[in-house]
């Protein structure tokens, strides 16, 4: 079984993604941590944003995903990044390495793995990102696509960050959250839009636990 789950910043994917992999008892998988992950690095390194400084990241990248109580645990070369990758210069570094066709190549054939590697075992996985009904898993059995309005979506990272203890602007965050979004539908390698199967869910006006009953029953629905 394989869910994929789409949508821009903000849309309410991370939050029902993992909501409904802990009522289903499948994996949960988040892309996008891993597309950040290879960001940190490229920041921390002071690398480019090309295909050859990408070629070399990758080459010694040593990312390991492992799982504690359903969440998932990001380590680069033995550091637990989890926490470090949330920031905003993180999240910005990550669309811009996300275009690179090395990087991309990698982490498909890394989700590939790890999914089949579950539906080997009898399981599944419950798979978020920008591209999975798509290119990474075409042939997912329900495909998710979620969205809102990017003022909403703002209000709900801005909602995030103060949680956090920052205090971000409204304007700053709004911005950032728009530029993103046109890297991620405009770039030409795996652009961020809806499968053409796929079931769009607009979150807007939705409360979360109106977001699982629609994305539960769209799971039943497809599944017979
Ligand atoms: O989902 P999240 O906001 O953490 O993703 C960070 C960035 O990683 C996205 O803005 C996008 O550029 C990239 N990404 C991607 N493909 C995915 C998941 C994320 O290109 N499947």
């Amino acid at each position: 079984m394989i869910l994929a789950i789409d949508g821009p910043a903000g849309s309410g994917k991370s939050s029902t993604a993992r909501a409904i992999a802990a009522r289903t008892g499948l994996l949960y998988l988040d892309t996008g941590a891993m597309y950040r992950a290879v960001a940190l690095r490229f920041l921390e390194a002071g690398a480019e944003v090309t295909e050859k400084d990408a070629v070399d990241i990758l080459d010694t990248l040593n990312l390991d995903i492992r799982y504690e109580n359903g969440d998932m645990i990001l380590r680069l070369d033995g550091r637990d990044v989890t926490g470090l990758i949330r920031t905003r210069d993180v999240a910005t570094m990550s669309s811009r390495v996300s275009t690179l066709a090395p990087v991309r190549k990698k982490m498909v054939e890394e989700q590939r793995r790890i999914a089949e590697q579950e539906c080997a075992i009898g399981k599944g996985v419950v798979i978020e990102g920008r591209d999975i009904g798509t290119v990474v898993f075409p042939e997912a059995d329900v495909k998710i696509f979620m969205d809102a309005d990017p003022r909403e979506r703002t209000r709900r990272r801005i909602r995030d960050l103060k949680e956090a203890g920052e205090s971000p602007d409204e304007e700053e965050i709004f911005q950032e959250i728009v530029d993103r979004d046109r890297r991620d539908r405009s770039r030409d390698l795996s652009p961020l839009r809806p499968a053409e199967d796929a079931i769009f869910i607009d979150t807007t006006n939705l409360s979360f636990s109106k977001q699982i009953d629609m994305i539960e029953s769209a799971v039943r629905e497809r599944l017979g």
